[in-house]
C-alpha cells in the first residue's frame, strides 16, 4: 500500500513515553492536522530513561517540530532542553517540547488542559472553595490552574499527607488563596466545599468500585463543580454521586483534549477559537468512546 499523504514537505510531531503504545495523542494531533489543513505526521516514540538523552539530541537533530513527554520523562527531560517556560518552571516538569533554530524549548500544557476544560463551560475558579483530592502530577497542574484564577480556599487532601504539605510549601509564597493540605481520610469531614476535583487514581479502570468521598460528603456540602481528571471509564463512581446531588460534573477527557490543542498552539504559533475547541472535543469523544467499544 502506498500512503501519498507524506511528502518531502511533511513535518513529524511526536509523543514519546515508556510505555507509550495506548497513548490517545496522535489521534488528537492528527486530527488537528486534518482540520487545519497542515501536512504534518503525528506518531508515538518508545524512548526508555537510558534513550531519553539520545532522542532528544535525535529529534532535534532530525528537524522534528515538537514533542509530548509523557511518563516517565516529564521531570528527567528538563535538564536536556535549552529554556524552560514559565508553566513548565512552576511545575515542575514538562509535557511539550518545541524544537525552533537549535533551541528545545521545555512547556506545561496541562495547566492550560485544565483551564480551557472550566472557560469552555464558562465555569469560573475564581473565589471558589475547593477540595483537591491527591498531589501527584495530575494535581499539579489542576491546584496551578486553582491559583491562576485566584480560588479563595484550596484544600489539598492525600493518603500521604506530607506530598500534600509539600505542594502547599512549594506554591503558596507565589499565589494568594489560602492552601490548606490534609489526610485523605479527613477530607471526608470538610464543609462548605462547592468544588471537588479528584487527582487521585480512585476510580480509574480496575478501580472503579473505588471512590475518594463517601457519597455522605455531598449531603453535606453544596457542591456545584466535581472534576474527575479520570475519563476512563468516562463517569467514575464519584462523577455519579456528585450528579445525584447535582452538582456540575466533568471528567478528565477535556483536560487531555486542550492539552493538546495547546501543545499545536504553541507549534503552529496559533489560537485556536472556541468553535474549533468544541467541535474537537466533540469528534474525538465520538473517535474515543467507538474505540473502547
Ligand atoms: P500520580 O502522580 O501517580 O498520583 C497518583 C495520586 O493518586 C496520588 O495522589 C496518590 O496518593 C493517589 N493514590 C493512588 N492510589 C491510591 C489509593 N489506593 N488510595 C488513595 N490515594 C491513592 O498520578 P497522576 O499522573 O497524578 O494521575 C492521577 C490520575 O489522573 C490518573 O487516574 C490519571 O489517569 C489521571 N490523569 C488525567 C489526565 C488528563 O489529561 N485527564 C492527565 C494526567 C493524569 P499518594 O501520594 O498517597 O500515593
Amino acid at each position: 500500500m502506498l500512503n501519498t499523504d507524506f511528502t518531502g514537505k511533511t513535518k513529524v510531531y511526536g509523543v514519546i513515553g515508556d510505555p507509550i503504545a495506548h497513548t490517545f495523542s496522535p489521534e488528537i494531533h492528527n486530527s488537528i492536522f486534518k482540520a487545519i489543513g497542515k501536512n504534518a505526521v503525528y506518531t508515538p516514540f518508545h524512548v526508555t530513561p537510558k534513550g531519553l538523552p539520545a532522542a532528544i539530541k535525535g529529534a532535534s537533530a532530525l528537524g522534528i517540530g515538537g514533542l509530548n513527554v509523557t511518563l516517565p520523562h516529564k521531570i528527567n527531560v528538563i535538564p536536556l532542553l535549552t529554556s524552560l517556560d514559565k508553566e513548565a518552571a512552576l511545575i515542575g516538569a514538562v509535557n511539550t517540547i518545541k524544537f525552533s533554530e537549535g533551541e528545545i524549548i521545555g512547556f506545561n500544557t496541562d495547566i492550560i488542559g485544565v483551564e480551557y476544560t472550566f472557560k469552555m463551560r464558562g465555569l469560573s475558579l475564581n473565589d471558589r472553595t475547593c477540595l483537591l483530592l491527591g498531589a501527584g502530577g495530575a494535581a499539579d497542574a489542576v491546584i496551578c490552574a486553582l491559583l491562576k484564577a485566584k480560588a479563595k480556599k484550596i484544600y489539598i487532601a492525600n493518603r500521604t499527607v506530607e506530598k500534600a504539605k509539600a505542594l502547599k510549601e512549594r506554591l503558596s509564597p507565589l499565589f494568594e488563596s489560602e492552601i490548606i493540605p490534609l489526610s485523605l481520610a479527613s477530607a471526608a469531614e470538610l464543609k462548605g466545599i462547592d468544588t471537588v476535583l479528584n487527582t487521585t487514581t480512585l476510580g480509574f479502570e480496575g478501580k472503579t468500585d473505588l471512590t475518594p468521598l463517601p457519597k455522605a460528603f455531598f449531603k453535606n456540602n453544596s457542591v456545584e463543580i466535581c472534576f474527575d481528571a479520570i475519563y476512563t471509564p468516562w463517569q467514575t463512581r464519584l462523577l455519579k454521586e456528585a450528579e445525584q446531588s447535582g452538582a456540575s460534573c466533568i471528567n478528565g477527557f477535556d483536560m487531555l483534549i486542550y492539552q493538546g490543542a495547546a501543545a499545536e498552539e504553541i507549534w503552529q504559533n496559533t489560537k485556536f477559537d472556541k468553535e474549533f475547541l468544541k467541535s474537537l472535543s466533540l469528534n474525538l469523544k465520538e473517535f474515543y468512546k467507538k474505540r473502547k467499544e
